[in-house]
């Protein structure tokens, strides 16, 4: 029998990394190089089918602003999983993430699986982040990591993939 399951799940990270353009990928397939920055928050709606299993991931796609950072335990909590992208061209949105990361070890339920994405993987030229970096991060911190281009569409719904695979058994 097909299992029907909802999942929270909360896009964080700095502005302009890509995690408007992350869901737009995953949830209609398109990009557009001059996405309108998030106000507040926006929420999404999309099906993954795995094995047997449908996942409903129910999506909220934060803004990333600082001046909304109050804002965002209402988004982390108790979500199912959280992604938090940082842009492999710019370090400061790395570092940025690895702040997301310690807020959600400290204040997150300790459940939640947590994906960090390198996104912008499209622009090589201009990489300034290793992966290799970024995956002994993530391996330290228990995260599984991807580099991910909602441009070319490589790997993003290979990250919601991975995490509905994760997701406890209902
Ligand atoms: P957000 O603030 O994190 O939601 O970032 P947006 O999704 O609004 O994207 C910010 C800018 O980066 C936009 O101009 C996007 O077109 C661009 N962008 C997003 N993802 C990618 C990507 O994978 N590759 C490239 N080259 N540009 C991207
Ligand atoms: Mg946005």
């Amino acid at each position: 029998a097909n299992k029907l399951k909802n999942a929270k799940l909360v896009l964080l990270g700095d502005v302009g990394t890509g995690k408007s353009s992350i869901v737009l990928r995953f949830v209609k397939g398109q990009f557009v190089e001059f996405q309108e920055s998030t106000i507040g928050a926006a929420f999404f709606a999309q099906t993954l089918s795995v094995n047997d299993e449908t996942i409903k991931f129910e999506i909220w796609d934060t803004a990333g602003q600082e001046r909304y950072h109050s804002l965002a335990p209402m988004y982390y909590r108790g979500a199912a999983a959280a992604i938090i992208v940082y842009d492999i061209t710019n370090p400061a949105t790395f570092t940025r993430a690895k702040k997301w990361i310690k807020e959600l070890q400290a204040q997150g339920n300790s459940n939640t699986i947590m994906a960090l994405a390198g996104n912008k993987a499209d622009l090589l030229e201009a990489r300034k982040v290793s992966s290799e970096e970024a995956q002994a991060y993530a391996q330290e911190n228990g995260l599984f990591f991807m580099e991910t281009s909602a441009k070319t569409s490589t790997n993003v719904n290979d990250v919601f993939y991975e995490i509905a695979k994760r997701l406890p058994q209902a």
